[in-house]
């Protein structure tokens, strides 16, 4: 029997980061059923020969680099596909602002806040990976996909398992929504050890496999910060409504807490092709490649405590979304910087909080710290505090 609600195939979809971990799940998903989806745009930063192959393969229309440099790469792989290529961030904008059914956001920091923005003007469905579009702007962009009618749908597995839990839309009834974090691979690292960890083990998620900026953010649980600020913009709920629990098995994605004492959760294998599968298929349910989960099997799931002693990021996400105004945009710009100078070798897994803190508290010193009401005041809100953590972080180089 056919689902009234189950829209009319092929539906047109376009991929911001379709090179990406996330990125290559959702294609993954499309090429399972090639007669449902009309690939429109698919983009990537440089990865010119990835894009190139995922284009041929789903037959998109349009491929696109944000970075110029691999333009000519792209053209040349693409060279008799009939596939369009072009190059340059405001191209990855104009492929986002094609005219789709529903367009998935997984390009990685800051700069998926533009195609995140641009996406919205020309389609029915934004099933948002990218949590710093939120972290840098959530009013606005909640605000915008308002205005616009469009339905944000998050992928990310936390907010896709609260969205579940939440479908019956009874807010007011709601006591508390719940976040779960794995506690990342550092959970029980002696705190004396924490300075001298490398990215090589920061880069070891014991249960996710994701692009190499979550994976450290996971380690730092700024990760869970920058979700706490995400479920504030898309639940319509403030830090007195959130919480977080750490359990290391990440069976249980989300948990919404009712104000009868019911907790709902969604449990499922740690694979985000489910949260992607459901986004694509909304509001109907289909089958997915992934293993169903065998409770038996695993015997028991564990929770904690937080600790933020141990992850000063979170606290400092916690504060940021407290104070509000454009202090989550500073703390994500700040811990982007810092995060790419300690994969690189430059900071400690220590400095990333330091530079996080130092940065805030200079950027609010500068009294710029506004909440952004448009994209100008986000970037360059998000360009400052990039300024001030490049500094912070010439101090911190070992
Ligand atoms: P990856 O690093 O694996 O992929 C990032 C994608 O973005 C790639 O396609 C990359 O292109 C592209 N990209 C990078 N920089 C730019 C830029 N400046 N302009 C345009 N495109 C760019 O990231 P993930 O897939 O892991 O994460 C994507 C988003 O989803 C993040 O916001 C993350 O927090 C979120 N998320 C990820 C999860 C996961 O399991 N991975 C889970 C939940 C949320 P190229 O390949 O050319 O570099």
């Amino acid at each position: 029997m056919t689902d009234p609600r189950d829209p009319a195939p092929p539906r047109r979809l376009s991929i911001l980061g379709a090179t990406g971990s996330i990125g290559t799940s959702t294609l993954d998903l499309v090429q399972r059923h090639p007669e449902r989806w009309t690939v429109v745009a698919v983009t990537a930063n440089g990865n010119a020969t990835a894009l190139a192959r995922t284009a041929r393969a789903v037959g998109a229309e349009l491929a696109v680099v944000a970075d110029p440099a691999a333009y000519a790469d792209l053209k040349a792989a693409l060279a008799g596909s009939g596939i369009e290529a072009a190059a340059g961030p405001s191209a990855v904008i104009e492929a986002a602002a094609r005219s789709t059914d529903i367009v998935v956001s997984a390009i990685v920091g800051a700069a998926g806040l533009a195609p995140s923005l641009a996406a919205l003007a020309a389609t029915r469905i934004v099933a948002l990976a990218n949590k710093e579009t939120l972290v840098c702007a959530g009013n606005l962009f909640m605000r915008e996909a308002a205005r616009r009618e469009v339905t944000v749908l998050p992928v990310d597995s936390e907010h896709n398992a609260i969205f579940q839990a939440l479908e019956t839309r009874n807010m007011a009834a709601v006591a508390e929504i719940i976040l779960t974090a794995s506690g990342g691979p550092f959970r029980t690292t002696p705190l004396e050890r924490m300075a001298a960890l490398r990215p090589e083990d920061a880069l070891k998620h014991p249960n996710w496999s994701m692009g190499r900026k979550v994976t450290i953010d996971s380690a730092t649980l700024m990760n869970k910060g920058l979700e706490l600020i995400e479920a504030h913009h898309l639940f319509g709920v403030g830090l007195d409504r959130l919480g977080v629990l750490v359990h290391p098995q990440s069976v249980i994605h989300g948990l919404v807490r009712y104000s009868d004492g019911s907790l709902l959760a969604e449990l499922g294998s740690p694979d985000m092709r489910t949260p992607i599968g459901y986004c694509l298929d909304w509001p109907v349910r289909r089958p997915t490649p992934v293993a169903p989960l065998d409770l038996a099997a695993l015997g028991q799931l564990t929770f904690e405590k937080p600790d933020r002693l141990r992850f000063p990021c979170l606290a400092l996400a916690e504060a940021a979304l407290a104070e509000g105004r454009g202090q989550p945009c500073v703390l994500n710009a700040a811990n982007e910087i810092a995060v790419e100078n300690y994969l690189a070798g430059r900071i400690g897994y220590t400095d990333i909080a330091v530079t996080v803190e130092m940065t805030l508290d200079r950027a609010i010193a500068t009294g710029a710290v506004a909440d952004p009401g448009s994209l100008e005041e986000a970037t360059r809100l998000d360009d400052l505090a990039r300024r001030i953590a490049a500094e912070v972080v010439t101090t911190r180089i070992r």
